[in-house]
């Protein structure tokens, strides 16, 4: 049986490795690889190009041909820099029976509590495997994983379920929002500010791309969709840094901006996205055109996480709720590797140790609660998984 000084242990040790997403995870990887194998069970590795980051899974115990559970977690970590911690970010610190270090919420408690319950997945007789599958590359727009659904995808048995453990202060989550990242490029003509007859200023075109999208925001949220499950209730749009000249006596040449949609599940936000590139191509652009015909307009793709929304009668849902103290799913804003776990069929649901609000701050922390309640509850998903299949 799993103890709490196991999981502390793990996770002091996974938090030890520098996971920010900018670094390479294999030390973390080797160190899981290792684990496992001392407990006689292989692991599969997926690399991203460089073969600086791996994705691993790993099926822990069950029968072969059966689709299993999926264990998800993500391995990096957002950067420290320019936070103001007072404790050892990359080292743990407990104080009142909270656990301080990076990672420690987001989400490196919860593969502790999966990695601890190694044995007891081994020793269990299941009815259905039971799957680790730690990514890379999370935090940056659920990069990595992709690699490993890729590779799920052709396999002859996929698993039927995951559980993705970020922090939910273990209540069931049967739905997020999506997010699209984009960035704007937008190119005009270059001169000197005494002759802007002669120029294309590229941060007041620019500039009109952002207000057609403050005014689509603000559309939204008069005219919705809305669902009050979540907060906000409405699809959100933002546009967040911008670069654009260098000094004011030159028109500027061009101008950058970066913007998201955060869409609720059942508002395309492919949709919405369309619509301000065909303001910008067609009703924009030409404008442009006819002072400077090199002008352009491009948009370049951050990232996409896929909405996710699960419907509560699904055996993973019922299981779920089944061992939460709470008596509802719930709906959250932030994005995480679910959607992409459903796109390939499967159940999915979101339910992990630890508060978001402590994620990515300073002295980020998890109380050893949670971990607690983690360990229960995973407990009783291997119980179940003697029992009956998902
Ligand atoms: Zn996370």
């Amino acid at each position: 049986m799993a103890d709490d000084a196991a999981i502390v242990n793990l996770l002091s040790r996974l938090i030890e490795f520098d996971t920010t997403s900018c670094n390479s995870n294999l030390n973390l990887i080797d160190f899981t690889q290792s684990y496992l194998q001392q407990r006689g069970i292989k692991s599969e590795l997926a690399f991203d190009e460089t073969r600086q980051k791996a994705n691993l899974f790993a099926t822990i115990s069950g029968p072969e041909n059966v689709p299993g559970i999926v264990l998800s977690g993500h391995t990096d970590v957002v950067p420290v820099t320019d936070q103001d911690w007072t404790k050892a970010p990359f080292n743990t610190t407990i104080e009142d029976n909270k656990l301080y270090g990076r990672g420690s919420t987001d989400m490196k408690g919860f593969i502790a509590v999966c990695l601890a319950l190694t044995e007891d997945i081994q020793q269990a007789d299941l009815k259905q495997p039971i799957h680790f599958a730690f990514s890379y590359d999370e935090e940056v727009g659920c990069l990595g994983v992709r690699t490993l659904l890729e590779e799920l995808k052709h396999r002859e048995v996929i698993p039927a379920a995951c559980i993705v453990g970020e922090p939910t202060l273990m209540q069931t989550i049967r739905a997020h929002k999506g997010k699209i990242s984009q960035r704007c490029h937008v190119h005009g003509h270059a001169c000197h500010s005494s002759r802007i007859d002669e120029g294309l200023n590229a941060v007041e075109y620019a500039a009109q791309i952002i207000t057609y999208l403050h005014e689509l925001s603000l559309r939204i949220e008069q005219d919705g969709p809305f669902d009050e499950e979540f907060t906000p209730a409405y699809t959100s749009v933002h546009t967040g840094p911008v670069q654009g000249g260098s000094v004011l006596n030159i028109v500027p040449e061009y101008c950058t901006f970066d913007f998201e949609f955060r869409n609720i599940p059942e508002h395309d936000g492919n949709k919405l996205l369309q619509e301000v590139k065909d303001y910008a191509e067609k009703s924009l652009l030409p404008r442009m055109k006819k002072k400077n015909l090199k002008a352009a307009i491009r948009f370049e793709e951050l990232s996409e996480i896929p909405a996710f929304s699960s419907a509560t009668d699904l055996p993973l849902t019922q299981l779920c709720l089944s061992l939460s103290p709470y008596d509802k799913a719930g709906k959250i804003s932030f994005g995480t590797e679910a959607g992409l776990f459903q796109n390939l069929g499967m159940q999915a649901i979101v339910c992990g140790p630890g508060n978001i609000d402590q994620a990515h701050k300073p002295d980020e922390y998890i109380e050893i609660s949670q971990l607690q309640s983690c360990r229960q509850f995973l407990t009783q998903t291997i119980h179940n998984a003697t029992q009956s299949i998902i």
